[in-house]
């Protein structure tokens, strides 16, 4: 039995993920902390997640917690996971890192110091997107120069940032596939007389609306046919059960940097 503990506990992420390791019979909740002004430290952390007393109380930091697992997996804030990777690192806990927005030297730091321990970091834990990449990759180079290739995302009106992460890393991937450089190809906006669509164009285009969790369309259009690859987020739980995955995965591996391709044998 693997012990997890969760950072960021009382987070959208962290309860979701408290529920998928109370689902999963190869681990349990080891311990749990939230930053320490949240009003949720020292609460049960089953109580915060919805899924009945654990007996596990939401400690005020990860010092607090070190030695009750085998495994963190840390969906909080850039600066909440490179200190937690700084002090996992230091006790050699392995670790699954979901947060995003890591950029420049954060970014270096967290990566150095992943590759002395376990540690899976993907942006998207998604069972399904992950595999879509590897699928949109062989669709692209299959069907080749006749079919235009176009990426759509649909995300809910909170989201901030626009194309989503996951459209620009699948727009990334296909243009790498067909060989050619996304900073010259890629169109993310239409409007007026725009002209006929070039053949080497990629487009990448938003919707946001309500409360949609994500969804990503690939479309291969031909001449007779298109066709689609279409990833449909439903909730949170397909990324809080990812994570478990990984966590699951990566205590068995040599210490390393990996990310969900890895996890999934996708490489
Ligand atoms: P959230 O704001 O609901 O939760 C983050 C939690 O982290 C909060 O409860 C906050 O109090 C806690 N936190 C902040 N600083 C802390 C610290 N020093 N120690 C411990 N806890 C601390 O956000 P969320 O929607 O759960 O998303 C969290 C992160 O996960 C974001 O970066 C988001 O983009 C990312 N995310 C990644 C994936 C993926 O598949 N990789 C999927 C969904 C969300």
């Amino acid at each position: 039995m693997i012990k997890t503990i969760v950072a960021g506990a009382a987070g959208r992420m962290g309860q979701r993920i408290i529920n998928a390791i109370h689902q999963n019979s190869e681990t349990s909740l080891g311990g749990a902390f939230e930053r320490p002004d949240h009003p949720s430290v020292n609460a049960d952390a089953g109580h915060v997640a919805g899924v009945g007393e654990l007996g596990v109380k939401i400690a005020g930091s990860l010092g607090d917690v070190i030695d009750q697992g085998d495994v963190l997996i840390d969906f909080t804030t850039p600066e909440a996971t490179l200190k937690n990777i700084r002090s996992a690192s230091s006790r050699a806990l392995a670790m699954v890192i979901g947060t995003t927005g890591i950029t420049g030297e954060m970014l270096d730091e967290v990566r150095s110091l992943a590759g002395a321990i376990q540690c899976v970091h993907a942006a998207n834990m998604s069972v399904g997107v992950n595999v879509m990449f590897r699928i949109a990759e062989e669709l692209a180079r299959t069907l080749g120069e006749d079919y235009d290739i176009e990426v759509l995302e649909s995300h809910h009106r909170m989201k901030k940032d626009a194309p989503s992460g996951t459209a620009m890393r699948l727009a990334q991937i296909l243009a790498g596939a067909v060989g050619r450089d996304l900073e010259k190809v890629g169109v993310y906006e239409r409007k007026g007389i725009i002209g006929e669509r070039t053949h080497q164009e990629i487009g990448i285009q938003s919707l946001r609306a309500g409360d949609i969790t994500g969804d990503h369309t690939v479309m291969f259009g031909g001449m007779g046919e298109r066709l689609e690859l279409i990833h449909r987020s439903h909730n949170r739980d397909n990324f809080a059960r990812g994570a478990v995955r990984a966590a699951l995965w990566v205590v068995q591996q040599p210490k390393g940097l990996y990310d969900m391709q890895d996890v999934l044998g996708l490489r």
